[in-house]
């Protein structure tokens, strides 16, 4: 297998993979959308919401902004070896959202307890607030996720086409890695199930 690196910047990149099939491709495209964790809210309790938007339909806004994230830091909230699926601030942050109006509120008002956990965008609308005096104030427990269990959590858009004798791969981020990191870790889960499927043959024998 020979990769390249055809071109790459802060949310995309583009490359080229020769010698490997359309199931290897497809599994690896497969992988990187929806077998990263990444970080998107999963509660909303809202204190306060004047706001023309139903409170059901802003938390699904809400969990669809990226957030950054330390990818070391964390743990599956649910085997959460820390608090056993409790809840910890090695499973779960907290952000808050404390605004009036009038005025658009933005991914930027949130505020985090977790210096790494922040909107990659500031500038995504959650709603906007028409009347002066009229409050929106909610507090959001965000936590990993894969695309496999919602979109939320998404890694990223991924593509690819056959050219040549070349599988053309464009990584777009959705979310709040680098594509060099959603690539390094789809890599290493195809690396994991590789072996674990050599374990499994070598029972066979
Ligand atoms: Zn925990």
């Amino acid at each position: 297998m020979k990769v390249e690196i055809l071109s790459q910047n802060d949310r995309e990149i583009k490359f080229a993979v020769k010698e490997i099939n359309v199931a290897f491709a497809n599994e690896l495209r497969r992988i990187m959308m929806s077998e990263v964790p990444t970080m998107a809210v999963e509660w909303v309790d809202f204190k306060k919401n004047d706001s023309a938007l139903p409170d059901e339909l802003m938390a699904n806004r809400i969990g669809q902004i990226p957030l950054t994230f330390d990818k070391k830091a964390y743990n599956f909230h649910e085997t959460c070896d820390n608090c056993k699926g409790k809840g910890c601030s090695r499973c779960q942050v907290e952000l808050v959202l404390k605004k009036k109006g009038p005025g658009m509120i933005y991914s930027e008002d949130l505020k985090s307890k977790a210096k790494d956990v922040q909107p990659v965008f500031g500038k995504i609308p959650i709603v906007e607030l028409f009347e002066s005096g009229d409050e929106l104030q909610f507090e959001a427990i965000a936590q990993l996720g894969t695309g496999r269990e919602h979109a939320k959590w998404q890694a990223a858009v991924v593509g690819y086409k056959y050219e040549g004798d070349s599988f053309i791969f464009n990584v777009e981020s959705v979310c709040g890695l680098s594509p060099e990191d959603i690539v390094m870790h789809a890599a290493d889960v195809l690396g994991e199930k590789a072996s674990e499927f050599g374990k499994l043959l070598g029972k066979l024998k």
